[in-house]
């Protein structure tokens, strides 16, 4: 099965249409504007000058966290996925201009990352635990193959192949020995075989996959050896599970340690099993993915529930307002779905992708493209954030930028990318995995999927070929021709020609519970529509948002207002507040309680944080 890609695809979309547009025309000359240091007020990112640093072009010194060279490539894959949907000369001309500069600060041999060119020239390769040079070399690289793929150029790619080659001189079996603090290289190597059939690459990503967490501890010995200095000196207390290499990845059983390394390489492992057929670490694959989404993740798709070492902690921990849920470690899990859809072709994959976009993923982003969320909690109260030192990492706005601004380039490059996630191809079957208005050519083959609210047209010239719908949880999807299959599909046989078929998908909402061990929500329900999960917020409902209860079998309305738009309805029920009026400044209290009704209304948890800081809250007490 082979996603159709992004540059194959033109979308017309009554949500997506307008959240690419944002991200093309806002975000993307907004973070070119950052990491020019252009915007006033704002995080100093110091990217662009770092590379004219390196290059020798700018006596200024290098600033920055030690991978904020991947900032600009992770813009540069963006971009480029804009590119290859539509020409934008200037645009070009621009990210041509800003691969001579990365070209510039390449080394001689090969070698390219600016904080250790021009901050730690001696140091190349001696910390894999903290210098994240594997890390940027994979965002390269990244970089490099959809720029090519978008525009034709070789230039970038020639420039990833000379840092890849390199690399693999450097790394293997026989010689150095090393796997990287962070992983993302194994995921680029793999791209970087697909665009050049060079099967080095496949090998080398492999190496970095098996070597990780066999025999002595990599990383605890480069700490010791003599000359050694510490770039996050916190780093050292946070052990072997912290970086995924406590055990060799095939006896790993649940998602451990910081959760957006660990997403990035079990996607990783999924393509390497994929492509070597590797029966034990397709079961690997299978239980992470198991224990990150039935143990460990958030209603909101959320991963990471501490916010020391941005980790997992142990099944079931999931607290509501002191959790990390990184938008980067959300946008990982996307990446490990869509690799264990192609691994397994389960639709509950594409549920689990859903879940993640629909929810923390899109809640990283502002409305008006300029301001960014890193941490996701699930229950913000700005007067307890303010003062409570262990909230101190939970921002109740979204902020301009970022000192370490990992998560807005990385929103751009999944955004932009999303196309490409819609359609899969295995020889004469076509997969639609999630229904986004959008259309393709493809060599004999013209697909178009339209949709007005819940009624979806689909055309399909060409063929004989069997088409499959999925079937996405918590919806109702009504189509006479299709029959449906036990494994969630929706099928149909194409004779071949034109022909439309049409559709109703009807998201449902519903109230859900946590398992009973999820200690933190336990006797608390919270509400989804389709696979978008709702939260509160005081601008609708009047503080403290603790008050509130939900009765079990609450009816809701749907209702749209125009700062939400049509593809995003507002949820209206009644339920109930308990009444302060008999407390007489008592903190406890054996009085039962009363209450008195009220309306609660509810807004998807991708947008809260949109109109001033206030309340906002997912989980309710149930009546
Ligand atoms: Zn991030």
């Amino acid at each position: 099965m082979k996603f159709v890609p992004v540059a194959d695809i033109k979308i017309d979309d009554p949500l997506w249409t307008s959240q690419f547009a944002l991200v093309r025309d806002v975000v993307l000359p907004y973070m070119w504007e950052i990491l020019n240091d252009r915007i006033e007020n704002a995080e100093k990112s110091h990217c662009i000058e770092n590379f004219k640093v390196a290059a020798g072009t700018s006596d200024d010194e290098f600033y920055g966290p030690v991978f904020v060279d991947s900032d600009l490539y992770k813009w540069l894959e963006a971009v480029s996925y804009c590119l290859s949907v539509e020409k934008d000369p200037a645009l070009e001309a621009l990210c041509d201009q800003t691969i001579e500069l990365i070209g510039a600060a390449q080394q001689a041999d090969g070698y390219l990352n600016t904080y250790f060119t021009v901050v730690a020239p001696g140091k190349r390769w001696t910390n894999h635990m903290e210098g994240h040079e594997l890390y940027c070399a994979g965002h390269l690289i990244e970089a490099g193959v959809a720029y090519f793929k978008a525009t034709g150029k070789d230039r970038l790619l020639k420039i990833c192949i000379r840092f890849a080659d390199l690399i693999d001189q450097t790394f293997g079996k026989g010689k150095k020995r090393g796997y990287p603090g962070h992983p993302e290289i194994e995921l680029a190597l793999i791209r970087l075989y697909e665009v050049s059939g060079e099967a080095r690459y496949l090998s080398l990503a492999g190496y970095f996959i098996n070597e990780r967490g066999q025999g002595s501890n990599l990383f605890a010995e480069e700490c010791e050896k003599d000359g050694h200095s510490f770039i996050f000196p916190d780093m050292v207390h946070f052990g072997a599970d912290y970086f995924q290499s406590h055990l060799p990845v095939r006896e790993q059983n649940s998602a451990a340690g910081h959760a957006v390394r660990a997403m990035y390489l079990y996607s990783a492992m999924a393509d390497y099993a994929r492509l070597t057929d590797d029966p034990d670490l397709i079961n690997a694959c299978e239980r992470l993915y198991e224990n990150t989404v039935t143990r460990q993740m958030y209603v909101t798709g959320g991963l990471g529930a501490a916010k020391l070492g941005e980790r997992f902690t142990v099944d079931y921990d999931l607290p509501p307002d002191s959790g990390y849920a990184e938008t980067c470690a959300s946008i990982g899990l996307m990446l490990f779905s869509s690799r264990m859809w192609l691994l397994t072709g389960d639709k509950s994959c594409y549920d689990i992708w859903e879940q993640a976009l629909f929810n923390t993923v899109l809640s990283g982003i502002g409305r008006d493209g300029h301001h960014f969320f890193y941490v996701n909690p699930l229950e913000v109260i700005p007067q307890s954030v303010s003062q409570n030192p262990t909230l101190a990492h939970v921002k109740t706005e979204r902020r301009k930028w970022f000192s370490v601004a990992c998560c807005p380039p990385n929103l751009a490059r999944i955004l932009t990318s999303i196309p490409g996630y819609i359609y899969a191809l295995d020889g004469n079957r076509l997969f639609i995995l999630t229904h986004i208005g959008s259309s393709f050519k493809k060599g004999g083959l013209y697909v178009k999927l339209a949709h007005k609210g819940d009624e979806y047209a689909l055309t399909i010239d060409g063929g004989p070929m069997e088409i499959l719908l999925r079937h996405p949880d918590n919806s109702t999807l009504i189509g006479d021709q299709f029959e449906e299959r036990a494994d969630g599909y929706f099928t149909i046989q194409h004779a071949g020609g034109r022909k439309e078929y049409n559709y109703c998908l009807v998201p449902q909402v519903r109230i859900l519970k946590a398992h009973p061990r999820v200690s933190a929500a336990a006797g608390k329900l919270c509400v989804q529509r389709g696979l978008t999960t709702y939260c509160a917020e005081a601008a609708d409902n009047a503080a403290p948002l603790s008050s509130l209860r939900l009765p079990e079998e609450a009816v809701f309305n749907e209702e749209r207002v125009g700062w939400l738009g049509d593809a995003m309805p507002i949820l209206k029920t009644a339920g109930y507040r308990v009444s302060e009026e008999n407390w007489n400044g008592t903190l406890y209290s054996s009085q039962s309680s009363e209450y008195e009704s009220c309306e609660i209304a509810l807004i998807p948890y991708s947008q809260w944080g949109n109109r001033g800081e206030n309340e906002m809250r997912v989980w309710f007490v149930e009546k």
